[in-house]
């Protein structure tokens, strides 16, 4: 399909960067307004799609050898050769099915979690903005072909290797491409033809990031031709499988192992000179109780339950980039988050205009341009030039479209553009004539830090004119008239107190022919023309989002780029706190660091805040000991999103820039989005904790009871074969079912966990040794009550393995509640996860009982219905004994203790 390294393609027919735009265009068989449809399928055909070949993956058979790379495998397998040639047959098998089975598992296990990575990369859509067909529309990436004319604005992801027809203040980074830190500045004049990649000034390359100006451009290459394309695979995303907790498991597992090993040889050495064992047997006994201790399986599950965690929270429309934010999100403490598009809808409507010195009304629902404008002091024939006056500069200093489609209107840009349009419709104006008689010549965009949108205009009644739209203070510092501001002042305060956007508009009137604007021009003549007030209605998800984060301990944070009275009604009406307090970013300008730090836990609302302030409130959060949460769609939140322990962008209305920095993305812009991604963090951290809780003293469990027995000397209760049989069975079946768990009841309602909080708190201590006991208590009880009763050695030692296992399916049910009561319909009946790996273990259990070859092969004997009973009923009476537990640690209050105060549910929000 992808013919890229045909001979013919147009990136290898040419220097584009020496040639001139026309030049190129030519060469390439275009128009300033773009290919037709016909066209662009033709050449979809000849160079194939835009895109780059799915990265190499390891093959299935290395994939499955690296899972014998590792140094405790390494071991076991020179154990069972050992075995083998010393004749210990079954042994050595035995121990070469553990190791097989758990390569299995783990590759299985390795697959699943990668697919899981890989679909959802594939969730988040690249779209780039092309002309065609005279028509500007947006296309996803991979529909690009050379010749194509695409439109390049801040933040955007370069969607292909282009030659830039006109620029304007653009500017690129290319450090993808070129290891330049630096930005490039980019001009559409050609370059000379032996210019380095990095002094093509005159042509952008594909991948790399738009910072600040707009630019077209002509495609000259698309997929694998591309600059990028060359170099491919070192720029494929590599998300890593790896996370903080893993690695320091992995720490964890490495040691453990060492201190083992070590104890093995101690071990070996009292058996051959105290317990006189030949040194053959020692040997395997050695090796089956240094596999049992070992939890080798633990860290690909905990990989699995990480990918699970990622595949639930890509079903709630929060889309993980790097996995290690998977965990983080389990511990956040703040959200801070955008007013606008994520805690409101971004559907706006104008309801209120000043114009001059009337205030009008204006009626109607959505964006359909039906409806009236009505004033209540009477004067409406009168205001009508000057709403006309302000209604044109609204239309025309704006970018976006409306469109009447099937379900209604609706737009296309930015929704606040879009309802200007919509308002300039029922004041009359026809925006297709007004767009042709006022041609725009030239524009300075909007920008978050100097919130201000201005266009030049060429004026049907001759010379030009500027329109200025922007946040009001920004407007009246251009026109400076005196008195104006206490005007504006009392009506902007009226406004915004019920929740509404302001914005305030000007005009300047330029006789000479400029054809270009600066914000110097802006100085001086700029006149009033009036304010429009938005209403932009809050979510309703993202109030009851709110109450759960505060329910939750979390603190929510709203920082905004608008006016401190509207983001104030906007916190109230969301119930951001009982008494939001607000705060400017100018305000924030003049704190110290040090103030900042202890006034931000206070502060709900961060108004009129620019990107710079929002760094300095994540770290001032961060120094106060907070896991921050933080969302940001613009260019210049990139340095916020990378500091923020959980950098959050969005997908619909995000920049690409933005996208690149964060660590997730929401699908749906939403609020409540992020509290169900954090709501699945929590779920995944508890799982990993109950498969840490349930691994440990099961493995535990059958070694000290052995153990026990070598010291003290009494008949061994198990042989080596059953304890690696043990192993076998419930390490890789029971554990994994934990992976799947659905989240607990209460999970929102506790503190968030502490971020310094070690995995093995002393509670989850306590409860490895105390399980762990109870473990080796229960089997050494029914060993000698079975000898008692005059069973055979051999029948008594069936009786403990299935004694362990048994514990282990019990045990397995409390845990899956770490700190309620396990019975409960919910808790009795399990996951179906749970139900089919206890069905495994429990078939297992009966072959190897009840099964003759196994009988010769593990020296197990067939039981009895009563001897099966007791072994149930001893599982019961654990259960209930664990669950007496967890209610007499609930009762002493000692989880929270334990935890560092997890559980103490906060004031519930009102
Ligand atoms: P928010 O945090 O609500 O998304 P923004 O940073 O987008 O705020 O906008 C900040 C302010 O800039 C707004 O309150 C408004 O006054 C002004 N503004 C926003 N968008 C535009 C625009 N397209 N043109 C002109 N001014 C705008
Ligand atoms: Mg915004």
């Amino acid at each position: 399909m992808n013919t890229a390294g045909n001979s013919s393609t147009p990136s290898k027919t040419a220097d584009w960067h020496a040639l001139s735009p026309d030049q190129s265009l030519a060469r390439l068989e275009s128009r300033m307004d773009g290919l037709s449809s016909e066209e662009v399928r033709r050449r979809l055909e000849t160079w194939g799609p835009n895109s780059l070949p799915e990265p190499t993956r390891i093959g299935p058979v290395r994939r499955f050898l690296a899972q014998f790379n590792s140094g405790l495998i390494y071991f076991l397998l020179a154990a069972a050769l050992a075995s083998f040639m010393l004749g210990h047959i079954i042994d050595g098998a035995v121990i070469a099915m553990v190791v097989l089975v758990n390569a299995i598992v783990g590759f299985v296990q390795e697959g699943k979690a990668e697919q899981a990575l890989r679909a959802i990369g594939h969730l988040i859509s690249h779209q780039a903005a092309v002309k065609r067909e005279e028509q500007q529309t947006s296309v996803q990436v991979a529909e690009l072909v050379p010749g194509d004319i695409v439109i390049l604005e801040a933040g955007q992801k370069v969607p292909a290797d282009a030659r830039i027809v006109r620029a304007r203040a653009l500017s690129v980074d290319e450090a993808l491409l070129t290891g330049e830190s630096l930005t490039a500045d980019k001009a559409s004049t050609a370059v000379p033809a032996e210019a380095a990649l990095g002094d093509r000034s005159s042509m952008v390359f594909s991948g790399t990031l738009v910072k600040t100006g707009q630019a077209t451009a002509v495609v000259t290459a698309t997929g694998r031709a591309t600059e990028i394309g060359k170099i491919s695979g070192m720029l494929q995303e590599v998300t890593e499988l790896s996370t903080p907790l893993l690695r320091q498991i992995n720490r964890f597992a490495t040691r453990f192992t060492r201190v083992i090993l070590v104890g093995a040889v101690l071990l070996f050495g009292f058996l051959i000179w105290m317990r006189q064992f030949e040194w053959s047997e020692a040997l395997i006994m050695v090796v089956a109780l240094a596999v049992g201790l070992i939890p080798e399986g633990l860290p690909a599950v905990i990989t699995i339950t990480l990918a699970i965690g990622v595949r639930r929270m890509a079903a709630r429309h929060a889309v993980i980039r790097k996995l290690p934010a998977v965990e983080t999100l389990g511990a956040v403490s703040v959200i801070c988050t955008d007013k606008t598009g994520t805690l409101t809808r971004n559907e706006m409507m104008v309801r209120r205009v000043f114009a001059g010195e009337t205030e009008l009304q204006v009626s109607g629902s959505g964006y359909s341009p039906e409806g009236e404008l009505s004033t209540t002091q009477g004067g409406l024939e009168d205001a009508i030039p000057a709403v006309r006056e302000l209604a044109r500069g609204g239309l025309l200093c704006g970018d976006a479209r409306l469109d009447q489609g099937e379900k209604g209107w609706s737009v296309e840009g930015d929704p606040m553009e879009g309802a200007l349009i919509a308002f300039a419709m029922k004041a009359g104006l026809d925006p297709e004539r007004e767009r042709g008689e006022w041609p725009r010549v030239d524009e300075i965009p909007f920008d978050a830090s100097h919130r201000y949108m201005a266009t030049l205009h060429r004026s049907p009644e001759g010379g030009h004119v500027v329109f200025i739209k922007g946040a009001p203070e920004a407007v009246l510092r251009m026109i400076g008239k005196p008195g104006l501001n206490e005007e504006w002042e009392t009506r902007i305060s009226a406004a915004a107190a019920t929740g509404e956007r302001l914005l305030g508009f000007a005009v300047k009137r330029v006789d000479d022919a400029e054809d270009a604007i600066n914000p110097d021009l802006l100085t001086v003549g700029v006149e009033p023309l009036g304010l429009v007030g938005f209403i932009d209605p809050p979510r309703e998800e993202a109030q009851d989002a709110v109450a759960e984060c505060r329910r939750a301990g979390i603190d929510v944070k709203m920082i905004t780029g608008d006016h401190v009275a509207t983001a104030l009604a906007i916190a109230k009406q969301l119930r951001l706190a009982d008494e939001p307090k607000a705060m400017t970013g100018t305000e924030v300008e003049r704190l110290s660091e040090e103030e900042l730090r202890n006034a931000v836990d206070k502060v709900s609302v961060f108004a009129r805040a620019s990107p710079e302030h929002k760094l300095r409130i994540v770290k001032a959060l961060q120094a106060q000991g907070h896991i921050v949460a933080m969302t940001g769609d613009g260019v210049n939140d990139a340095p916020s999103l990378k500091q923020a322990d959980v950098g959050t962008a969005m997908g619909q209305k995000g920049s690409e820039a933005s996208r690149e920095a964060a660590k997730m993305v929401l699908l749906d812009d939403n609020f409540a989005s992020i509290v169900s991604a954090v709501h699945e963090g929590r779920t995944v951290y508890d799982n990993i904790r109950k498969l840490i809780a349930w691994t440990l003293p099961t493995n535990g469990g059958e070694s000290v009871a052995v153990l026990l027995a070598i010291l003290v000397g009494f008949t061994l209760p198990m042989t080596a074969t059953q304890i690696l049989w043990i192993n076998l069975v419930t390490d890789s079946a029971l554990g994994l079912a934990l992976a799947f768990e659905p989240s607990e009841r209460g999970v929102m309602e506790r503190r968030p966990r502490r971020s310094d909080a070690p995995l093995l708190s002393s509670f989850m201590l306590w409860r490895v040794i105390l399980v762990s006991f109870l473990f080796a208590g229960l089997s050494l009880g029914v060993f000698f009550v079975a000898l008692d009763m005059d069973r055979s050695l051999e029948t008594a030692r069936t009786m403990v393995v299935n004694m362990l296992v048994v514990a282990g399916i019990f045990y397995l049910f409390n845990v899956r509640y770490l700190h309620v009561s396990s019975f409960s319909w919910r808790g009795i009946l399990g996951t179906k996860a749970v139900l089919i790996s206890v069905g495994i273990v429990l078939l297992a259990q009966l072959v190897f009982t009840y099964l003759p070859v196994m009988n010769d092969i593990f020296q197990s004997r067939p039981l009895s219905i009563f001897e099966l009973g007791s072994i149930i009923v001893a599982g019961i009476g654990m259960m209930l004994l664990l669950e007496c537990e967890k209610l007499l640690m609930r009762r002493l209050g000692w989880f929270d203790e334990l935890q560092g105060g997890h559980i103490t549910p906060q004031p519930a929000a009102p």
